[in-house]
């Protein structure tokens, strides 16, 4: 099959399409056909070596396509089943294989390309403003990169849970964006800082949950727009790695929490798994929330997926197309 692998970490330059065997599914696994794959941030990070992995490696952690064969005791899929999965690692290929008791079926008017773009970044942001922080009526909360993949995501559900939402993005274009998702005040954080404008907003008050996954850049004002026992959830480092910190800010700050999440240990069982997927699915497919897919390119030209999602362009979800 033809894969796209890394041999070493380094820039886009550094993705390799090239021939390997395809792989046999082992015991409770799944060998599934991908016809879409999607393209994330921590695939950045896994090329980059920002994550660390053994080479050489398939990088990639989310798809959909149709199983082709299972093997010995996988029973939540049959061969031919349409399926999505995310947290997988070894997706940017023609096959992967997949532990089954990931595996989610798809609904039968969803094309693969919606499966595969709303698995990782839908669950995200399901399980960011659900369970990582229960969102509560009334909330005032603030998401960075609001128009991003998860960030438009996240907005949406906050909404549905009945938040006024601040959001900061870095263009007007994605300012309409953050709009069109629900988010209430929008704030470009390239020419405004946000921290004064949240001050303003909440009577000094400041908030009881800042979602950041813009990391280096907004991390230091983002603890100073926390209400006293507020909660940081830093789930990303898009802009680099926050440096290490004194726990004596979190006291500094306002007894505040720092939680760094991970999808993976959100949904580390098939229940849990399904708790956040059946919702995020549910929701899409009845128009509750809006799943913006950007722009497909083949599974060859990984390279430039991953330079477009770096360039800040981007306004929803890459897809690789094997
Ligand atoms: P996005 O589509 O949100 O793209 C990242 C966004 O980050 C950009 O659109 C940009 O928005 C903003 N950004 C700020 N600084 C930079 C920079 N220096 N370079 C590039 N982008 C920058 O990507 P995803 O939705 O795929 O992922 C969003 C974040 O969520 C990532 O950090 C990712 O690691 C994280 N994530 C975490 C998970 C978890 O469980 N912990 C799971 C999934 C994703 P703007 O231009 O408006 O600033």
């Amino acid at each position: 099959m033809n894969a796209v692998r890394i041999h070493q970490p380094g820039g886009p330059d550094a993705l390799r399409y090239e021939e390997v065997p395809t792989p046999l599914p082992a015991e409770g696994e799944a060998l599934v056909r991908l016809r879409a794959v999607g393209v994330n941030f921590i695939d950045v990070y896994h090329r980059s070596g920002q994550y660390s992995l053994s080479f050489p490696a398939i990088i990639g952690q989310e798809g959909a396509g149709v199983v082709d064969s299972v093997g010995s005791g996988a029973t939540e899929v049959t061969p031919g089943d349409r399926v999505a999965f995310a947290n997988v690692p070894g997706c940017y290929a023609e096959f992967a294989t997949v532990p089954a008791w990931r595996c989610v079926k798809i609904p039968a008017s969803w094309t693969f390309e919606q499966a595969a773009a709303a698995m990782l970044q839908g669950m995200t942001a399901h399980y960011l403003s659900h369970t990582t922080y229960p969102i509560r009526q009334g909330d005032t909360v603030l998401v960075h990169a609001a128009a991003g993949g998860v960030g438009a995501l996240l907005v949406q559900m906050a909404k549905r849970r009945g938040a006024k939402v601040l959001g900061t993005v870095s263009s007007e274009e994605k300012a309409q964006v953050a709009r069109e998702a629900g988010a209430d005040v929008v704030i470009n954080y390239i020419r405004t800082d946000f921290v004064p404008e949240v001050k303003r907003l909440t009577d000094g008050q400041g908030l009881p949950v800042v979602y950041d996954s813009v990391g280096r850049d907004t991390f230091d004002r983002s603890l100073d727009c926390l209400a006293l026992r507020g909660m940081l959830v830093l789930f990303g480092q898009a802009s680099g790695r926050v440096p290490p910190l004194d726990p004596q800010v979190l006291n500094a700050k306002g007894s505040v929490f720092l939680t760094r999440p991970s999808l993976h240990h959100y949904t580390h069982t098939r229940e849990e798994l399904l708790s956040h997927a059946e919702e995020v699915l549910q929701w899409i497919g009845d128009g509750t929330i809006r799943l913006r897919i950007d722009q497909s390119f083949p599974l060859s030209r990984a390279a430039e997926a991953h330079a477009y999602l770096q360039s800040r362009q981007a306004l929803g979800k890459i897809l690789l197309i094997p």
